[in-house]
Formats: structure tokens, C-alpha cells, sequence
């Protein structure tokens, strides 16, 4: 009885040694999933957006598991007096945030912001067009 109960509590201690060892393996496995998704999603955004985009950083929880990353972007101010420049930022910084497989809400968010400056850019550029045209008339 004493020799069944030791050698159960033996097999008990290696099985949860097993235990451990798998949730460890797990737990890198996870760690290497999470980073290897979240990795390519934030370089699409970094090779997408050129320049503009900075470095990729993955942030990790408490048990140093990957749960997500982000790129900055430099939205491109308004330049009334080259539209076209902010018309081209603009669209790198659409393409950017459009650029990984599955993006997210905060990338949505950023293509749109984009987007409006974009529209404000080609505006002024189509009114700087009409100047032009008057000014010549003139
Ligand atoms: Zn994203």
C-alpha cells in the first residue's frame, strides 16, 4: 500500500512535470504564433507606408506573451501650397494602413483620416487650378 502510494505519487509528480514542460511549450508556441502574426501584419504596415512609417513595435503582456504591435504613421499635414504632396502621403498612408490581410479598427480609422485629408488636398489643388486659369485670362 505505502509502495502503491509512492510510486502513484511518483507517477502523479512526473505527470505534472509533463504538465509543466507542455504548458511551457505551449506557452512558446504561443508566443511564436502571436509574434509571427502580429510581426507581418505591422511590416505590411511598415513596408506599405515607406518613409512615413516608423519601426515595429510588439507589445507584450505580463507573461511576456505577444498581444500586439503597432507602426506610427506621420499623416501628412495639409499643404496648401503643394496639395500634391499631401495627395501622394495621403495615399501611402491608405495603402499602409490597408496593407496587412486583416486590419484593424484603429487601421480603418487611419486610411479614413487619410482619406478626408486627401480630399481636402485635391480640393485646394482643383481651386489652385481654377486661379491659375483666371489669372492667365486676366
Ligand atoms: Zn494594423
Amino acid at each position: 500500500m505505502k509502495v502503491g502510494l509512492s510510486s502513484q505519487n511518483s507517477f502523479m509528480s512526473h505527470l505534472a512535470q509533463q504538465q509543466r514542460q507542455n504548458q511551457q511549450q505551449q506557452r512558446q508556441e504561443l508566443i511564436n504564433k502571436n509574434y509571427s502574426e502580429i510581426y507581418s501584419h505591422e511590416l505590411a504596415h511598415k513596408a506599405a507606408g515607406g518613409s512615413l512609417a516608423g519601426a515595429i513595435v510588439i507589445e507584450k503582456n505580463a507573461d511576456g506573451i505577444p498581444i500586439g504591435g503597432h507602426v506610427s504613421i506621420k499623416m501628412p499635414p495639409l499643404n496648401r501650397q503643394k496639395p500634391q504632396k499631401t495627395i501622394d502621403d495621403a495615399n501611402t498612408v491608405i495603402r499602409s494602413a490597408m496593407a496587412p490581410f486583416d486590419p484593424s479598427e484603429q487601421d480603418y480609422r487611419v486610411a479614413s483620416q487619410a482619406r478626408a485629408i486627401k480630399q481636402e488636398a485635391i480640393s485646394i489643388k482643383n481651386n489652385q487650378k481654377l486661379g491659375n486659369r483666371l489669372d492667365v485670362r486676366a
